[in-house]
């Protein structure tokens, strides 16, 4: 019987992974250079954090996520965001009597139950940043910037950045307020789930992806004329910065996250021509979690997660690069004796730091320099018996066709010179 991994979860074949690594490692070399530190939280949670800080009314607690009981009857849940995990760990730990801004990202999977396709998987990994100190509009401004530098690091691609402000305790009431009013004049023209959205959590509505809702969403005041003068002043210095930082950036009044727990700005970081799951990065603030969780209340937060698989996507649509190092050395040994003798060469070759192939087969000559060439490796190594007698082997350079021959004694630097070269 053959078993399959399960729907929407994602096996990394070596070329996945390495062009994901390559990714991850391009975000973690800019992320240093604002400051920000990576720490590992765990992928179960209990699920109590997830319904405090997400909310029991988002589309993800509802219906999204992987939650079971383990075998003492906890109720646990794996994560479907790295946000609430992190809010948990810097009340758990007292972080938040260090020095801020405290400046944190990790990275990995996260789990969600929905229905798989291009763009959207049930497993998929994100790079998840969060800021913990004070936030003036400058800063989140220059967060903004980290998100564009690291999407573009490995190769510039033409994002699209949507801006917008949720508003804040006091003025989004009046807009929620305002949204149940109109939107329950239109009830019937909403989709089955957003009719639930109405009363429970109305400002989702605006973020349905049904044609309906979004012709009836067209017909509504933007949340901008319901802001406090606190909050109008607060974006327009937001986007004073990001002008100041060249970037460019579309207003669209009618942006919300599916997460509850984001006030005032919130943004997402398109690429157009990816399709339906065009939004590789999102973010806002959410300056009331850290209190929601048992921590101080004059912590500000704000944070942003741009989903790897999506944005390799975005880079390499048709085909992805080959990020795979071939290996340097082959070694083509021939004859049991040189067989045996190769293993020592290989492993001083490894430990002098260069990756070498070897198989230990019993094979002609011309076979395993086919192997070589398939490997795509600079040099072979070609030791038979007679040679090893004579205390030498051929090193053939695979690229000029050319080779020489070099004492056993000498093999080892004549190959670190080669590798240098
Ligand atoms: P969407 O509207 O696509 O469902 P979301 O609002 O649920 O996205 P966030 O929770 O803000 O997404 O997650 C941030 C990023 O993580 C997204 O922009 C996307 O790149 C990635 N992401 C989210 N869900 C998935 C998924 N199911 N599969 C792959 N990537 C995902
Ligand atoms: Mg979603």
């Amino acid at each position: 019987m053959k078993i399959k991994a399960l729907r929407g979860f994602k096996d990394w074949l070596p070329e996945d992974f390495s062009c994901y690594a390559h990714l991850i490692d391009k975000a973690r070399q800019v992320l240093s250079l604002y400051g920000f530190k990576e720490v590992k939280l765990p992928i179960l949670e209990k699920t109590e954090l997830f319904v405090r800080s997400i909310g029991e009314v988002t589309d993800i607690v509802q219906k999204e996520t992987y939650t079971f009981e383990d075998r003492n009857g906890e109720l646990v849940t794996l994560r479907p965001e790295a946000t609430a995990g992190m809010c948990r760990m810097f009340v758990e730990h007292g972080l938040f009597n260090r020095p801020k801004p405290l400046k944190l990202f990790t990275v990995g999977p996260m789990f969600r139950h929905e229905r798989p396709q291009k763009g959207r998987l049930r497993e998929f990994y994100q790079i998840s940043v969060e800021f913990f100190g004070k936030l003036t509009p400058l800063m989140e401004a220059e967060l903004i910037y980290l998100a564009l530098q690291i999407l573009n690091s490995p190769k510039k691609i033409s994002p699209v950045l949507e801006v917008n402000s949720l508003g804040c305790a006091d003025c989004r009431p009046a807009f929620r307020e305002y949204l149940v009013k109109e939107l329950s004049k239109v009830k019937s023209r909403l989709c089955e789930v957003c009719q639930q959205r109405l009363e429970r959590n109305p400002l989702r509505i605006l973020d349905c992806k049904k044609e309906g809702c979004k012709e009836v969403v067209k017909g509504l005041k933007p949340i901008s004329e319901f802001w406090c003068e606190a909050c109008r002043s607060h974006f327009s210095s937001l986007l004073k910065g990001l002008k100041e930082l060249g970037v460019s950036y579309e207003q669209n009044p009618f942006l919300v996250r599916g997460l509850d727990y984001y006030q005032r700005t919130i943004f997402e970081i398109k690429v157009p021509g990816l399709g339906a799951q065009d939004t590789i990065c999102a973010g806002g603030r959410y300056d009331g979690l850290v209190l929601e969780l048992g921590g101080p209340p004059e912590i500000n937060a704000t944070g942003f997660a741009i989903g790897v698989e999506r944005w390799a996507l975005a880079l390499f649509e048709e085909e992805k690069p080959a990020f795979l190092k071939p290996p340097f050395v082959f070694l083509a040994l021939l004859g049991e004796k040189a067989r045996l003798y190769g293993l020592k060469i290989a492993k001083s070759l490894r430990e002098a730091g260069i990756p070498t192939e070897a198989t230990y087969e019993e094979k002609s000559l011309k076979a395993q320099l086919k192997d070589a060439n398939r490997l795509g490796v600079k040099l072979a190594i070609i030791l038979g018996e007679d040679e090893l007698e004579k205390g030498v082997a051929t090193l053939r350079d695979m690229e000029k066709s050319m080779q020489e021959e070099v004492p056993l004694k000498e093999l080892l630097e004549k190959v670190k010179s080669k590798c240098l070269s």
